[in-house]
């Protein structure tokens, strides 16, 4: 909930450049190809011969996120991630990010302060060197806009094309937790707004609810491919569901996969929540998003590898035929339809 105290600082009391100068005052350049940073009219990157990935997300207040139960240090944490998540998806290493900022004057500093505490935990956690961006006013809400920039080793970025048939579907950690604590704090506002001395307990719900707050960029995991040598043949990050995400890496592959529902990682928790929610928890791991796992295809050479990582689950595998298929529990054969969560 953004502060609303009589001793809050009005943002026209300091200015845009008051403004910028305070929240960007206490971030420290850690990486040696920021040669140029904040304060002047852009700043200057020296990769020498590596390439650059470059990507940006946008966020909308009420269309992407509700302050009512989103904490505005929560939100920039997860806007930095987010960003950081898509050059994971690359095989890349995030180096530098840009902020771009819209706000109304209902905001006041202490909570674009807040925002900012988040956006440099961020930056702390992943190495990243924050090197610009923009400030400017809008009508109502907060819009929220971080591009980020990394790179690539040797071994060259992954796309989300380049899948074989008989490569094996990998996914990190578990699925649908993010969309579960999505619908405990969306019941929690409910309740609140018919109640408003209501007091949550969301500690039962304590994973999903961090999961939908405090998501994770998975660069350990892109560590763990350059360290041991190994590729996938293809790679996309999780943000809106693995049945739409594992349409998008056949579509582009030009084949199809078989997906088996048992292996779909689900935590305990989920699965728990799921159950008190009437919800199916396959259905929820396959259609809700933001859990920013990586999902990938791999040559089956590497399934010792695989196995040995705690974090991955093989799912299934990439076939030449272009249907996207999943086996049931049951045994039955069902086309995984996109049920992913879309802006528009
Ligand atoms: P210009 O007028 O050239 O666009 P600004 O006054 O907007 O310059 O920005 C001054 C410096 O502050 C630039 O280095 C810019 O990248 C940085 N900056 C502006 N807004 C933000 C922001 N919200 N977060 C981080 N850096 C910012
Ligand atoms: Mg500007």
């Amino acid at each position: 909930m953004e502060k609303r105290s009589e001793n809050l600082t009005d943002l026209n009391q300091i200015g845009e450049f008051g403004l910028i100068d305070l929240i960007t005052k206490d971030f420290k350049i850690v990486n040696d190809s920021t040669e140029l940073s904040i304060g002047d009219d852009a700043a200057v990157l020296n990769y020498k011969n590596q390439k650059i990935i470059v990507t940006t997300d946008m966020l909308v207040e009420g269309v992407h996120f509700d302050l009512s139960y989103f904490p505005l240090k929560h939100l920039g944490y997860k806007a930095v991630i987010s960003s950081i998540s898509d050059i994971c998806a690359m095989c890349g290493t995030t180096k530098q990010i840009t902020v771009s900022i819209a706000v109304s004057n209902r905001f006041k500093l202490e909570s674009i302060q807040e925002l900012y505490s988040g956006i440099k935990y961020a930056c702390n956690r992943y190495n990243v060197d924050l090197i610009g961006g923009d400030t400017t006013s809008s009508l109502t809400g907060l819009v929220i806009s971080v591009s980020a920039i990394g790179c690539v080793s040797k071994s060259n970025y992954v796309t989300r094309s380049g899948s074989k048939p008989n490569d094996l579907i990998v996914v990190s950690g578990s699925l649908g937790g993010a969309y579960l604590g999505l619908q405990v704090l969306e019941r929690e506002k409910q309740v609140f707004l018919v109640n408003s001395n209501s007091k949550p307990d969301l500690s039962k719900y304590k994973y999903v609810v961090e999961r939908q707050l405090k998501p994770e960029a998975k660069s350990e995991i892109v560590e763990f491919f350059l360290e041991n040598k190994i590729r996938p043949s293809s790679m996309i990050d999780i943000s809106d569901g693995l049945s739409s995400e594992i349409i998008h890496l056949c579509k582009k592959s030009g084949n199809g996969c078989v997906i088996y529902e048992e292996k779909i990682p689900i935590s305990k928790e989920t699965v728990d929540t799921c159950e008190e929610f009437k919800l199916e928890a396959s259905t929820i791991a396959l259609s809700g998003g933001e859990d920013y796992e990586l999902l990938f295809t791999i040559d089956s050479k590497y399934l010792k590898n695989i196995e040995q990582h705690k974090e991955f689950s093989v799912i299934g595998y990439i076939t030449k035929e272009s249907n996207t298929n999943l086996i049931t529990k049951d045994g039955k054969t069902t086309p995984i339809s996109s049920m992913g969560w879309k802006s528009f």
